[in-house]
């Protein structure tokens, strides 16, 4: 049986066997062989070099709001990033990857500090929205990012300050997107306004999603990218709404989503994936790329 030293791991919990289902937004997904959840940068840089060091895959998760675990598990370690630490200098914010968008939301409001607020009620990690290029109502977490700080999977040895320009950020893609990347942190530049009228901007972003979207249902977000195609009003105009494989569900509220309605499995998702998939293309002879991303045993 695979054993860790937990001294080795300051700041961090080892979890063996453990259901993954707890650790995304869908709800959905097998044991994971190892898990990690770490609480600082060090802990995370330090639990990735010991899966190098004994040939253990390895994929660290934020808020796990954009992923579809597969019903057998990850035969690795998840890495569940919860670092925390933030700091603001002027209208500068060095942020964790770990920390979680809202967070910081909250925390330039009161330092009368805009450019976070139109990702109000997003459940994402710093990490996770810069690796999807998170974004909302036309604005792009890129619009914000001055540098990311992170390393390459095969060398923790090397610091890397990837400036905005060298993220390849696109349409919910960035250089990231391998796999290949652990990000530590980020440095955001924002913008001096009044507190009211970024509160004011933040809670109609809020509401605009609250009142279209399913947010307290268990869900991955957004399941299509949008292409020539918009997803959600063909997936509307094809019927689809309320069509249903095992437990998983194509919103009622919004088309664009599938949802979790009760015991959902990863290959209900899949099988009502390809079922869109299959209309679309008779339709229209293009099928729709994955916004969520699906992790493979
Ligand atoms: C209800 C709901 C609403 C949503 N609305 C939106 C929306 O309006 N706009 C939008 O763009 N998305 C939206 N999403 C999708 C999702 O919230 C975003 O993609 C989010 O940025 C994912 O962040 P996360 O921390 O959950 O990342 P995860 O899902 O945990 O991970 C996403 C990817 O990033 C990688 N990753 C995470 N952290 C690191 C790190 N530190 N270093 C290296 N790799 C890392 C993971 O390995 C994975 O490949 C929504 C999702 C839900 C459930």
């Amino acid at each position: 049986m695979f054993l860790v030293n937990m001294k080795k791991f300051k700041d961090s919990i080892y979890i063996q066997n453990t259901d993954l289902k707890d650790y995304c937004t869908f709800k959905i997904g097998g044991k994971a062989k190892h898990l990690f959840i770490v609480y600082s940068i060090s802990s995370l840089l330090n639990v990735c070099s010991y899966c190098n060091t004994h040939n253990i895959k390895y994929k660290i998760i934020g808020q796990g709001s954009n992923l579809l675990f597969d019903d057998k598990g990850y035969n690795g370690a998840i890495i569940v990033n919860k670092s925390d630490k933030f700091i603001f200098r002027k209208s500068n914010l060095y942020v964790d990857s770990g920390v979680n968008i809202n967070t910081i939301i909250n925390a330039s409001i009161n330092k009368n500090l805009s450019g976070l607020e139109c990702f109000a009620g997003i459940p994402s990690s710093v990490g996770g929205a810069v690796v999807n290029s998170l974004g909302a109502f036309n604005h792009q977490i890129s619009d914000i990012v001055e540098y990311v700080i992170c390393y390459q999977k095969n060398n923790l040895k090397k610091r890397i300050v990837l400036k905005k320009d060298k993220c390849n950020f696109g349409y919910r893609n960035s250089i990231f997107k391998n796999d290949n990347y652990i990000i530590t942190r980020v440095k955001f530049t924002l913008n001096f306004d009044k507190k009211s009228s970024i509160i004011q901007r933040m809670k109609s972003s809020l509401n605009k999603k609250l009142i279209s979207q399913p947010m307290s249902d268990y869900s991955a977000g957004s399941v299509f990218k949008r292409s020539t195609l918009i997803p959600a009003k063909i997936i509307d105009e094809l019927g689809l709404k309320g069509k249903k494989i095992g437990d998983a569900e194509i919103s009622t509220k919004h088309a664009g989503f599938i949802i979790n309605t009760a015991n959902a499995k990863s290959k209900d998702v899949l099988s009502l994936v390809d079922y869109i998939n299959n209309l679309v293309y008779n339709e229209y002879k293009q099928k729709f790329d994955l916004e969520i991303e699906y992790v493979p045993y």
